[in-house]
């Protein structure tokens, strides 16, 4: 199956309005590791996309936000980005380049008393540095 039918897939699951611009942005998503923010993802696909507008991203992410497609980090304040990758995972942040890098995350043993109290619906896990490149 190619990108396309994948995100074509998705939607229908999902039960989503297939659109030209939801097919666009689900297809840029799907394998993309670059945890893009709403300007990100608009300056990637303006040239592809007639009409388009930061508004129209803003509205599609949040749709796929609730239907579990994508999840939204935010490291730095006032900057979200979109990660479709919703499993549990931790995210590294490189003050330099400022790229965001994933990073398994062992979840065993997290179940703390605290969170059999309290109903946890979101869990981060972010570390900041210098990533390999950038410890040059
Ligand atoms: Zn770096
Ligand atoms: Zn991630």
């Amino acid at each position: 199956m190619n990108k396309k039918e994948m995100a074509h897939e998705l939607l229908i699951k999902n039960n989503i309005n297939v659109s030209y611009q939801r097919m666009k942005i689900m297809e840029y998503l799907i394998g993309n590791h670059n945890h893009p923010t709403v300007v990100d993802i608009y300056n990637d696909l303006k040239e592809q996309i007639p009409t388009f507008s930061k508004a129209t991203v803003y509205n599609t992410m949040k749709l796929f936000e609730e239907n579990n497609l994508v999840q939204s980090i935010s490291i730095k304040e006032e900057e979200v980005r979109f990660d479709p990758d919703i499993s549990f995972h931790g995210h590294f942040l490189c003050k330099e380049c400022e790229k965001v890098y994933d990073f398994p995350v062992e979840i065993k043993g997290l179940k703390t008393s605290f969170e059999e109290e309290f109903n946890v619906e979101n869990s981060y896990y972010f570390l900041k540095g210098f990533c390999p490149e950038c410890k040059k």
